[in-house]
């Protein structure tokens, strides 16, 4: 008999939302951010972040069967260029089925947004991740003249290319958590109709009442669970089960505070919900969002 616990395998987890990035082109004080907590594990989530074959056998012993790797262009916060999106691509090559890479158009930076968009499309990237305090602008702020947000929300929605957004504080420096607040994507969903829209963090931890108006109002939006503490979820969204069509799950590691995807996933089946929302949140409603392809 082994020593672990074998994983429960009740459900095929989708991870919608973790963190392989090119660490290596963080900015210094964004990457003493990321060692906070987990001086022990740098090395070797540095060199996780090199080796897909490392990250598949975690996932392999953690019992979760595809994972959505954020990444974007954030060159003026983060360090993050457009190559990151390239980065991504190539690291899913490892396996395409469970490896999905998401990517990004810098909309403050970029010259040519449709033509960004249509790159990722070649690169095969699964999710568009807008991080609006990572790249300093509002997710509604093309009513207010940055076309290229328009262009990117419309190609989007032409191309059936689905579109994260970054929801909540972020503790990284330079960091402008002004544009956290969900109801900016009330204009994106009135706008873009046919947008696959998900809001990312629930608001956590300052605009969860925004954040649940916005789901309940537009039932096409989808709502990422990511960043939000599994033991905490029904403190901050107590009304959950409403959404179950449009919950993702994911656990934002390995940032600050998200020990394993594992640990995340028990807390989350610990918690009195129905077992149908926890079979959408865990499995289907990713599936329906992101089939096998
Ligand atoms: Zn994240």
């Amino acid at each position: 008999m082994s020593a672990a616990a074998a994983p429960d395998q009740r459900y095929v987890v989708t991870d919608f939302h973790i963190h392989i990035q090119p660490w290596r082109q963080l900015k210094p004080a964004v990457m003493d951010t990321m060692r906070r907590g987990k001086e022990q594990h740098v090395e070797f989530l540095l060199a996780l972040m090199d080796d897909p074959r490392m990250l598949l056998a975690i996932m392999d012993e953690h019992g979760i069967q595809r994972v959505g790797m954020v990444n974007y262009p954030s060159p003026n916060i983060m360090g993050f260029g457009d190559d990151t999106n390239d980065f991504a691509a190539r690291y899913a090559q490892a396996d395409p089925l469970r490896l999905l890479p998401y990517g990004g158009v810098d909309p403050v930076t970029t010259r040519d947004a449709a033509g960004g968009v249509a790159r990722l499309l070649e690169l095969g990237t699964r999710v568009l991740k807008l991080h609006p305090p990572h790249q300093a602008f509002a997710a509604n702020d093309y009513t207010r003249g940055l076309d290229a947000l328009a262009t990117i929300y419309r190609t989007c929605e032409d191309r059936g290319l689905p579109v994260l957004v970054h929801t909540g504080t972020s503790i990284f420096p330079g960091a402008r958590s002004k544009y956290g607040n969900p109801m900016e994507l009330d204009d994106v969903a009135i706008d873009f109709p046919d947008l696959r829209l998900i809001m990312a963090h629930g608001g956590r931890p300052l605009y969860m009442k925004e954040a649940f108006f916005i789901l309940r109002r537009h039932k096409h939006v989808w709502l990422d669970l990511s960043g939000i503490p599994p033991r905490s979820l029904l403190e901050y969204f107590p009304r959950i089960e409403e959404l179950e069509s449009q919950l993702l799950w994911g656990t934002d590691w390995p940032s600050p505070g998200v020990e394993s995807m594992r640990k995340n996933v028990d807390q989350f089946l610990a918690l009195p919900l129905a077992e149908r929302v926890k079979r959408a949140a865990l499995e289907t409603n990713a599936q329906r969002l992101l089939p096998a392809r």
